[in-house]
């Protein structure tokens, strides 16, 4: 795939921006807090409908306004015949609008999502239509912090793949709210014979929880086979990462979806005194988490901070190669800052892996860049771009 222009209005710090990146190899360069990270967390919005930064879409307004616009133009393959299905010039946009206290026509947020101009009335249509993968400082948090940095990547991983997924997630967060909310009304004492409404709840919950947690298992398993080999190439053999995916007793990855959903519907049924008392339901896929460890260790308290860097770039790479092979499309990679913080060899590894994906990557300094892609045995287009104060010269 491949960007072509990018369209920003009262995103971040861009009043408006119109900008066309067209070549293979496009470097944004200046100066901390110019706008260069925007750029590419509007381009990685299109992809997926989250920032890499937050989630809070009117963080992402610019601060003197209410709403903001984000259009990418791509191209699914440029290397295809123009003729050939899809291979046209194609746009995403992204209009959000914030509540305002007091507009009666505005009095709660909203978010328009357009593919080639037409509206999108579900946001899962939008999933698997433009691929790309973002390599972040931010990345680090996969292994520094909680399961939520890592069923994130996972969730989003599949969501480019399998829409469906993306709506099985929506089902199921609907269905736990629901559920939730029985079990708080239950322990306060405002419906406590509901117990035939809980068990409708019960069932929806397993049906939509086990076909999440299937193909997070799935995934996992081929996320923990492709980073495991990277890891070891990059340590030259010296250490074995491992992912595995961690979630309620008794399920096994050989399980099928029937039998997780029978063993969820179970564990529902003997655990809803404590979920009543706790006013929440404690297990599932929203609780679940991907285990890394290396060499059989944890990774979390012993690993090096090179060694972390090397596990979250396995995983990336991972993510990318998964993509790549599901979709038969090359993700547009979003190096934000990266490059300054990888040696030579985990650089060269990065860049073989990524064949001839079109880059787009910030960084501070030009200089530090151009000896990665000049001497490329297959010259590529390079194009280099100022960032300054919210405009690209
Ligand atoms: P660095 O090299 O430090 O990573 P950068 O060029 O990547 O810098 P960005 O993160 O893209 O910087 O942009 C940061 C700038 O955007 C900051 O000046 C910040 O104050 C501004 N900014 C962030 N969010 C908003 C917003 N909602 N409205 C206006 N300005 C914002
Ligand atoms: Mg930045």
């Amino acid at each position: 795939m491949k960007v072509l222009g990018v369209f920003l209005k009262n995103f971040r710090n861009y009043k408006e921006l119109n900008l066309s990146l067209d070549a293979d190899i496009n470097i944004l360069f200046g100066d901390n807090a110019q706008g260069k990270t925007n750029i590419l967390e509007s381009i990685y919005l299109c992809s997926c409908l989250r920032s890499h930064r937050t989630s809070k879409d009117t963080e992402l307004i610019k601060h003197d306004s209410n709403e903001y616009e984000v259009k990418i133009e791509f191209i699914e393959n440029e290397n295809r015949h123009e003729n050939e299905q899809n291979n046209f010039n194609q746009s995403i946009q992204i209009n959000y609008y914030q509540a305002i206290t007091g507009d009666p026509n505005k009095i709660r947020n909203k978010r328009i999502i357009r593919h080639n101009g037409i509206f999108l009335p579900k946001m899962s249509e939008m999933m698997g239509l433009f691929h790309a993968v973002i390599f972040a400082p931010e990345d680090l948090m996969m292994i520094k912090e909680g399961p939520s940095t890592r069923r994130r990547f996972v969730d989003i991983l599949i969501s480019q793949i399998r829409a469906s997924y993306f709506s099985e997630l929506g089902t199921f967060n609907k269905i736990l709210i629901q559920r939730n909310c029985l079990l708080k009304q239950m322990r306060d004492g405002k419906s406590d014979k509901d117990y035939k409404l809980l068990e409708v709840w019960d069932f929806a919950l397993s049906k939509s929880a086990s076909k999440i947690i299937a193909a997070r298992i799935e995934f996992t398993e081929k996320i923990g086979k492709i980073a495991s080999k990277y890891h070891k190439e990059i340590s030259s053999g010296k250490e074995e990462i491992y992912v595995k995916y961690k979630t309620v007793s008794g399920i096994t990855p050989n399980n099928e979806i029937m039998e997780i959903e029978s063993i969820l519907k179970n564990k529902y049924k003997t655990m809803f005194y404590e979920d009543i008392d706790r006013g929440n339901t404690q297990v599932g896929p929203h609780k679940d988490d991907l285990e890394i460890s290396l060499d059989g260790e944890g990774i979390r308290p012993f690993a090096s901070q090179g060694q972390q860097r090397t596990a979250v770039l396995s995983l990336k790479i991972a993510e990318l190669e998964i993509i790549k092979k599901e979709t038969g499309l090359t993700p547009v990679l979003l190096l934000d800052d990266v490059m300054s913080e990888l040696d030579l060899s985990r650089r060269k590894m990065l860049l073989s892996s990524v064949g001839d994906a079109q880059i787009i990557l910030t960084c501070t300094d030009k200089s530090h860049v151009i000896n990665d892609f000049e001497n490329e045995e297959k010259p590529r287009t390079i194009r280099y771009y100022k960032v300054s104060e919210g405009l690209v010269l």
